[in-house]
Order: C-alpha cells, then structure tokens, then sequence
C-alpha cells in the first residue's frame, strides 16, 4: 500500500476547488511550520553554556522532508553538547565556564608565554601533544582546561584523567582483565585526553613499577595512533619525570616539539599567594 503524500492530499483539494485556494495549501501550511519551528529559541544553551546559532539552542532543526512533510533532525550540536555533558560529569564541571584562554592572567611574560603556546598549540592541526609542568598554582590545570574547552567545541570527544584517582582505580582492577580493558580503553582511546597532574601519588611519594607501567602502557597507546590529542600536565617537569621512565618522557619530549612548557620553581610565580 502506498503511503498519501502532501501531494495527492493537495491535489485533491485541487480536483475539488480548482484554482482557487479555499485555504493555505499543505506545502504553503507546512512551509510555515518549518519557519516557526526553525525560528523559535530554545534553551539548550542556559544548560551546557554552549551556543548554536544554526538551531537556536534547540537541539533539533526542521526541514520538508521528501515527501513534501515537515522532519526533524538532530543538529551538529547536539555532538558538541554530549561531550561538554561527559566531560561535565567528569572532573571538568566546576572549572570549564571559569577557565578559559580569556580569563588567563599574563601580567607577566611568563604567563604571556603560557598562553601564546597554548593558543598556538590549539591552531596547529598538526600538533598532537601538549605538555605543561610546573609547581602548582602557576595555572596549569587553567590553560589544559582552555585547550580541553577548545577541543570540545569543536566537537572532538574529550576525556578528563585525574592521575591520581583514576591510575588508582585502574590498578585496583587489573586482575580483572575485562574491567581493566574496559575501564582503560576510555582513556587509551578518547579522541582527545587531558592527564591531570601525570604521574602523582596521592601521598606525593615516587610512582611505583605500577603506576610507571600503567603510564608506558596509556602513553604508547596514545603514540601510536596519530590521531589522538593528548594534553598532559605535571607538577614536575619532563626532565624529573624522566628519572622514572627515561624512554617514555623521552618520546614526549619530542612529539610535543615546541609546545612544552615548565614553570620555574619561583614562589612569586604562584597565583595562590600572589595578592
Ligand atoms: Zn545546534
């Protein structure tokens, strides 16, 4: 049996009205109602901070489909909005609307640097690895989080791993060969991954064969496929880090080419305790 369409529907009323149009036509009437759907604002927006200027924050965009009837389809934002929700829900949340490449401070050249890298690092298509090292408070966690934010709208599937949860949860399950596959696959395989003070232990104590072998393992992975995005931050600096696993630091050292970045152990370098 086959479906009625908008058309014989319109021309029926043609066979019974002629030329005269007793009513708007379907097409004409559907028309309309694409117009106001596609014209009405949603609020999408007040939610994930994220602004769409093709669906007006609704998430969904109407169309006449091919039969002549209205449909509705998903926007391209919708993509960009599910990663802000995950990367929302892990780790992110508080800081992704606070820290952006705007609200970096650089009073100071140092800080100028930070960012100009940063900014750089995010136009080069090229450019894969990021890595940033440095006493706390200097603004890592900010400017990882900007690059993060920057990945994000563009749609890319961004990861947050903070180290020294997250190493942690791993190697509670690393018997359990599935889980730990499952579970670390996350991180090996996110689009673009953002390690959070890399290689820490919560009691600041050195990392052990452990954590040194869970890092070789995420860190090759990632070398591997070209394609992934990896921004990396650390209070200590590459060179440090390389006393633990020289052939590992080593080969960060040279993707990330001229976007790594160490901050000088300076206490008036500290935004905590600068006033
Ligand atoms: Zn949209």
């Amino acid at each position: 049996m086959s479906e009625i369409t908008v058309y014989d529907i319109e021309r029926k009323a043609k066979e019974l009205y002629g030329n005269k149009k007793p009513y708007i036509t379907l097409e004409e009437w559907t028309k309309k109602q694409v117009e106001l759907f596609n014209s009405t604002e949603g609020k999408l927006h007040l939610k994930d901070g994220y602004s769409c200027p093709y669906c007006k924050n609704k998430g969904v965009i109407s169309k006449i489909g091919a039969d002549g009837a209205e449909v509705h389809y998903y926007c391209r934002c919708m993509k960009i909005r599910k990663s802000l929700y995950e990367a929302q829900n892990s780790g992110l949340k508080a800081v992704l609307s606070s820290f952006t490449f705007k609200n970096f401070i650089t009073d100071a050249p140092w800080q100028k640097n930070i960012k100009d890298t940063a900014v750089a690092f995010c136009k080069d298509e090229n450019a894969k690895w990021f890595f940033i090292g440095g006493q706390p408070g200097s603004g890592k966690t900010h400017i990882c989080t900007a690059i993060s934010a920057f990945y994000l709208k563009q749609g890319f599937q961004v990861k947050y791993m903070n180290w020294c949860e997250d190493s942690k949860r791993l190697k509670g399950v690393i018997n359990d060969f599935l889980l730990y596959e499952k579970e670390f696959s996350l991180f090996k395989k996110a689009q673009v991954l953002y390690i959070d003070d890399f290689l820490k232990t919560k009691g600041g104590e050195e990392p052990t064969k452990g954590d040194i072998n869970l890092a070789f393992e995420l860190i090759n992975h990632r070398l591997m496929n070209s394609g992934y995005i990896t921004i990396i931050s650390s209070e200590k600096s590459l060179r440090e880090l390389g006393a633990f696993d020289e052939g590992t630091m080593s080969r960060i050292y040279q993707c990330t080419g001229q976007y790594k970045i160490t901050i000088g152990a300076d206490k008036r370098k500290n935004f905590r305790i600068v006033h």
